[in-house]
């Protein structure tokens, strides 16, 4: 499903196989979830295949690495070129890219200098899909940012994400919202959240939540279409008495909610702020609208 006997992926400085690629038995990313990665897309747009924001991806890929002491043997700029021959020699225009520094050999619980870097790439189609989601209101809770750096996407992490989908999934829904420490709206397991009440947008401050790149160009386009931002805390009630809802994240995109909890939104999707914006950010992907630049 992600590779086939004539993908590449890129590994450690070398364009090799996947089946070749040799990764240690004893390595601290695998045991305790040292390790840190992105999660980015390209498009094939009318300038060809350009890689979304492919900066800041990268340079939140130098943050996550940085806050665990991990230390990233290539620049930004070095990674994005890298990631462009990478899509050439798989010939993928559309495709997510994945980018994972992960650890050596090291049974302790220290951060060493023994650092390895793989990118890979594959057609991935919208990660929850296009239909609008039934989600649920989580029992887990988002990791305390007393805990861990909450804005770095570090491996380990994930395992609340994958509690938290499991959970939606077994009991038929087809995500999961988590709240903060406080109880407090946070976020889906890998995307931002947002509701609509009276065409205002509202979403969760940054500090509890990652800091989506896709949520941040949200907030742009909705500067855009001059609709209005509320970043403020909100409780799962507030939820009940909005419009419509939405998540986005870079592998889901921009997707509807119908249904939270076993409360149905009553507005059209077609007809709400949250559709715009869906359909705007479905443009600035997909036809270049968006320039990289490094100052
Ligand atoms: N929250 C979490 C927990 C995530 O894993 C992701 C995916 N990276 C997002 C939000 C959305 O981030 P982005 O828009 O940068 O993909």
């Amino acid at each position: 499903m992600y590779f086939n006997e004539n993908s590449v992926v890129f590994l450690d400085g070398a364009f090799v196989k996947p089946n070749t690629a040799n990764v240690g038995l004893y390595n601290q990313t695998m045991h305790y979830g040292n390790g840190v990665f992105e999660g980015i897309r390209a498009y094939d747009t009318e300038d060809g295949v350009r890689i979304f924001k492919a900066k800041e991806h990268y340079d939140r890929l130098q943050y996550s690495a940085k806050v665990m002491g991990v230390k990233l043997p290539y620049t930004s700029e070095e990674l994005e070129q890298i990631t462009y021959k990478l899509l050439e020699r798989n010939g993928l225009k559309d495709a997510y890219i994945r980018p994972l520094v992960y650890m050596g050999d090291n049974m302790t619980l220290l951060t060493n200098d023994d650092v390895h870097v793989v990118i890979m790439v594959w057609e991935w189609g919208k990660y929850l899909g296009d239909n609008m989601l039934k989600v649920m209101l989580s029992s887990y809770q988002r990791p305390n940012p007393k805990a861990c750096h909450v804005e770095a996407k570090v491996v380990g992490h994930y395992t609340n994400s994958i509690l938290a989908t499991n959970e939606a999934k077994q009991k038929g829904f087809d995500e999961a919202l988590l709240t903060d420490m406080n109880g407090f709206v946070a976020e889906g397991p890998g995307a931002n959240f947002f509701i609509e009440k009276n065409g205002v947008l509202v979403t969760a401050p940054l500090g509890n939540i990652l800091a989506g790149i896709t949520r941040a160009t949200v907030l742009e386009l909705a500067e855009e279409l001059e609709i209005k931002v509320e970043k403020r805390l909100f409780t799962p009630e507030e939820i009940y008495e909005a419009d419509a809802a939405f998540f986005c994240g870079t592998a889901a995109e921009v997707v509807g909610i119908k249904q939270f909890n076993d409360h149905l939104f009553s507005m059209d999707w077609e007809d709400t702020n949250s559709s715009l914006i869906q359909r705007k950010y479905k443009r600035r992907v997909a036809h270049n609208e968006y320039q990289n630049v490094y100052l």
